[in-house]
């Protein structure tokens, strides 16, 4: 199933849940605005490439549309649309003031210079500046792009509204961006975990020692991360691996291999290693029938969109792991965009304690009222998401009534 035909799937169940009216559940399914773009750029050896990118506006009931840009070469229209729809549901969930957008450009990046990558950036917000801004829809880093893409699209787009720091967000310190943004999905996403373990009495420090990471979030609240992956290779530790050797090791050779505090694995294994949590951090899909049933892990901790698809979910429920879904557990990013939106549009500067401090109360205050939803509708912490979701932007939408 792609991702579309899962998300509005998961859609219509919340719809169902909530008795949605049919009316308000189908304005919630279709897109704001689908926007595809032809982008033509110069290689620096001075031959043509065009790419194709995309903007789809999902739904903005509760505010300016919010979501990332990636540069990937998957990335297709249904898979953009249903990034969007997650982030419509991700901004309610995590209850700050905006609707879901998401962006793409078919591209490798890797395979591009830094001159490419640039002359790209800009030629995509030439094609799109009119239909993004601060109070429509404000992009932000995801996968394939970073606070060196936001800076590019900042600058373009000032040369036809003028200076707009808060257009984007995910930007360079120095140009606007928040303190503790780079780090704020990871550090989300812990917050998160922790609010789960909590749960079940348990704290990432004390009896949950082992970890299983995809390639984001670190270990500085003692748990231990015993494997991670990322598109360089796979290598594990079961006594714990030293994270910040680790990244130093990544920084130095640019590749996860050849690690002398642990031993490489076969990437696939990862996600089926013996472990307490899993956290897949980056593609969409990689849970699936095909691995469900081998998962080993009590706890997933979804930091990548859409990395279960629901045949999976199925086969997860069944043996008993739980799951924090997406819409909620990656939800540290847009949060700490949104606060350094605020700062923007404030013109005053946060220190990087209260943006923690911030964005763990928003973490907190999300999982207790997911698990409040959970309650309500005898629901597993997807469903109780999605309605969660789902039931503040119906509300905001019948609020703003139906006449033209
Ligand atoms: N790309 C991130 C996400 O998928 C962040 C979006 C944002 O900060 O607007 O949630």
């Amino acid at each position: 199933m792609n991702a579309l035909a899962a998300t509005n799937r998961n859609f219509r169940h919340a719809a169902r849940i909530l008795g949605l009216d049919s009316k308000v559940e189908k304005s919630l399914l279709i897109p704001f605005r689908e926007i595809k773009v032809e982008c033509t750029i110069p290689k620096d050896d001075g031959t043509l490439v065009s790419y194709v990118g995309f903007r789809v506006q999902h739904d903005n009931a509760r505010g300016p549309m919010k979501g990332g840009i990636r540069y990937h070469p998957e990335v297709d229209p249904d898979e953009v649309n249903a990034l969007a729809q997650l982030m419509t549901w991700k901004t309610a969930v995590a209850d700050i003031p905006y609707g879901g957008a998401k962006g793409g450009i078919g591209c490798t990046p890797r395979e591009l210079s830094l001159s490419e990558l640039e002359r790209l950036t800009r030629v995509f917000t030439q094609k799109i500046h009119d239909l993004i801004g601060i109070h429509t829809d404000v992009p932000a880093p995801d996968m394939g792009t970073n606070s060196q893409t936001m800076a590019w699209i900042l600058d373009e787009y000032s040369k036809f509204h003028g200076h707009s720091p808060a257009v984007v967000t995910g930007k360079p310190i120095d140009l606007g961006g928040s303190l503790g943004r780079e780090a704020a999905t990871g550090r989300g996403v812990v917050y998160a975990a922790e609010a789960l373990l909590a749960e079940y009495g348990k704290s990432i420090g004390g009896f949950w020692e082992r970890w299983v990471l995809g390639s984001k979030a670190h270990n500085e609240r003692g748990g231990k991360v015993i494997a991670v992956s990322d598109i360089t290779g796979a290598v594990k530790n079961p006594k714990g691996l030293d994270i910040p050797e680790l990244l130093r090791h990544k920084e130095a050779t640019g590749s996860l291999r050849n690690f002398h505090g642990g031993d490489s694995m076969d990437p696939s294994e990862l996600l089926l290693h013996e472990c307490d949590v899993l956290i897949p951090c980056a593609l969409g899909g990689v849970l699936n029938r095909e691995n469900a049933a081998d998962v080993k892990a009590k706890f997933i901790v979804e930091a990548a969109n859409h990395p279960t698809d629901p045949e999976a979910d199925e086969i997860l429920s069944k043996k008993g792991v739980i799951i924090l879904p997406d819409i909620y557990a990656n939800a540290g990013g847009v949060t700490v965009s949104y606060f350094e939106w605020v700062q923007n549009i404030q013109g005053f500067m946060w220190e990087e304690e209260q943006v923690n401090n911030e964005l763990r109360r928003y973490m907190t205050r999300a999982f207790h009222n997911i698990k409040n939803m959970c309650k309500t509708h005898d629901c597993n912490l997807r469903m109780g998401a999605f309605t969660l979701g789902v039931n503040r932007v119906a509300r905001a939408t019948l609020l703003r009534g139906w006449e033209a």
